[in-house]
């Protein structure tokens, strides 16, 4: 199938009160040249999208916890089967390299089938000690919380539409999804593979349109939301969600550093650093913007760094071809070169890179590496998200843990060193959600079990393990006793009732601490 005819038929997915309205065109970042068009959807469109998924979370949740997970595994493998097209698809509208498409799309059926294997165990009712052992019990059930809004960026379409939306399925919810307006078609692309699995029509919506109007629309009327974007963004989302007294999940953005020790092999830290600096041209969230290399292997790891990224290819098109694609507009080209030139201003050294390349595309910047960075340049201070990073040497551990902790983010970091032990003491010590020892991110994130999220400006609520899918249910005591009501039988004293609960609490103090 065309890619055309076949965007075309996804975007029917999208249903729209007022398809008159102008619609948004989606440009290819590789040529700048439109893809297709999206519905604008109106604040209408997102309440109309909201009851069908309150109508279907009904039936949804009578489903049993495995028909949930048979179909949630169902869609891994047809993400699978379809990994070729939908690679061509996340290439297409975002430029980035082929090999970073992948990354994503594995994570994709990996998250099904964690969540499918734990979902069950997760939602099974559990027994908590009851408030006076033996004589009463408590039980804690746990029900979904309803319709999830799941918020997405442009940086990873493909994952990051859909891996937070699995586990609020699993768990009996509905979802409505937000894609970002530059990459929607990967979401559309996924609602209809949902749908090949058996997901029931209504349990899975999309509302595409300007983030600004149905963003807000839809956190308006769900019962929880995860979003993932900007810090700023995010601080909207949470004001709006408090206001409406529902929880949310932000993902947001991150400063991220990486430390080099001196006893660690510098060219395998320099190879490290070129993936977590220049994966998808550095629009990755967790992407260290920030190394801090110990004086003594800083030269050597600076000229093997500066050679493994000067042996990067710079390329746009569809396929396995280059190393690094695309950033996905003009807005992050602009960024990108205003951070760098702010930053050789104020007296930087550019080792390599530092120019746009639009002989290669018209957003394509070539990954940079900045030396001698004035502290209160913007790239020291904020997030560049691009293929752009300062290298400062530092005169110990201590000094490096130091620089790491200075920034108001806190989303991932790592540590390199040839003792892993002591690099996951420092580890402890940095303050940041994810800290990675000989690996730049992709230790912390295809860890499906073990929670991501950020601290500080990076954000709230974990993804991932077991925390990914607690936070789309709601928790539920039960609580019975077996002798009866519990309240003093009429006539009696009150010194008397006060002395006989003064004996179960002790017994109840004493027990706890045998138990
Ligand atoms: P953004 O905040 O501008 O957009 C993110 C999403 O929010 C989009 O779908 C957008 O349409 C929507 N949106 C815009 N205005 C809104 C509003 N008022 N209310 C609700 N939703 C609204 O983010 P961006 O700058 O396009 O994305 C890049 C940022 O995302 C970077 O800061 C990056 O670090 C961060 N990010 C974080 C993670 C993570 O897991 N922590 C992952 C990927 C990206």
């Amino acid at each position: 199938m065309t890619n055309e005819k076949w965007l075309e038929e996804i975007t029917g997915r999208v249903s729209t009160d007022a398809p008159e309205r102008e619609p948004i065109t989606v440009t290819a970042p590789a040529t700048d040249e439109p893809i297709g068009q999206i519905p604008r959807c109106t604040d209408d469109d997102v309440a109309a999208a909201v009851s069908r998924a309150q109508a279907a979370q009904s039936e949804w949740i009578e489903f049993d916890p495995a028909e949930r997970a048979a179909i949630l595994e169902d869609f891994g493998d047809l993400v699978l089967e379809r990994r070729e097209e939908l690679l061509d698809l996340v290439q297409l509208e975002t430029g980035k390299a082929r090999a970073h498409a992948v990354e994503e799309l594995l994570d994709v059926p990996t998250t099904c089938s964690y969540y499918a294997s734990r979902a069950e165990s997760i939602l099974a009712d559990q027994t908590r000690d009851g408030a006076f052992p033996l004589a009463t019990d408590a039980t804690v059930t746990k029900k979904p919380v309803g319709v999830v809004g799941v918020i997405s960026p442009w940086n990873y379409p493909l994952t990051l539409s859909i891996t937070d939306a699995v586990p609020a399925l699993l768990a009996g919810n509905a979802v409505v999804l937000k894609p970002d307006e530059k990459t929607p078609f990967i979401a559309l692309a996924l609602a209809e593979l949902l749908a090949k699995a058996g997901l029931p029509d209504g349990v899975f919506e999309v509302v595409t349109g300007d983030g600004s109007v149905v963003g807000p629309a839809l956190v308006d009327r769900v019962d929880y939301v995860a979003f993932t974007g900007s810090t700023e963004t995010g601080r909207a989302v949470a004001e709006r969600a408090g206001r409406n007294l529902i929880d949310c999940s932000l993902e947001l953005g991150g400063k991220n550093p990486m430390i080099v020790l001196a006893n660690a092999n510098f060219e395998e830290a320099a190879r490290g650093a070129v993936q977590g600096c220049f994966t998808n041209a550095g629009q990755l969230c967790l992407a260290a913007e920030r190394l801090y290399v110990e004086s003594a292997i800083y030269e050597r790891f600076l000229d093997a760094f500066v050679g493994e990224t000067r042996r990067l290819s710079l390329g746009t098109e569809v396929g396995y071809g280059s190393d690094v694609g695309s950033l996905i507009d003009d807005a992050q080209l602009e960024r990108v070169e205003e951070h760098v030139d702010d930053a050789v201003g104020r007296g930087a050294s550019v080792l390599t890179g530092g120019r746009a390349r639009p002989d290669v595309g018209p957003f394509v910047y070539e990954p940079t590496i900045l030396t001698d960075v004035d502290p209160d340049a913007r790239v020291a201070q904020e997030e560049t998200f691009g293929p752009v990073v300062t290298v400062t040497p530092v005169d110990g551990p201590r000094a490096a843990i130091e620089a790491a902790n200075d920034s108001d983010y806190g989303l991932n970091a790592s540590v390199w060193t040839g003792d892993r032990e002591r690099g996951r003491r420092l580890a402890q010590e940095i303050e940041a959600g994810t800290v990675c020892v000989n690996d730049a991110y992709i230790a912390g994130w295809a860890a499906t079990d073990a929670p991501m999220g950020g601290v500080g400006d990076s954000g709230l609520g974990r993804r991932h393990g077991p925390e990914g899918i607690e936070r789309y249910l709601e928790s539920k005591t039960i609580a019975s006793s077996r002798i009866g009501s519990l309240a003093p039988p009429s006539g009696v004293p009150a010194t008397w009732t006060t002395r006989s609960l003064l004996a179960a609490t002790n017994v109840r103090r004493r027990l706890s601490r045998w138990l």
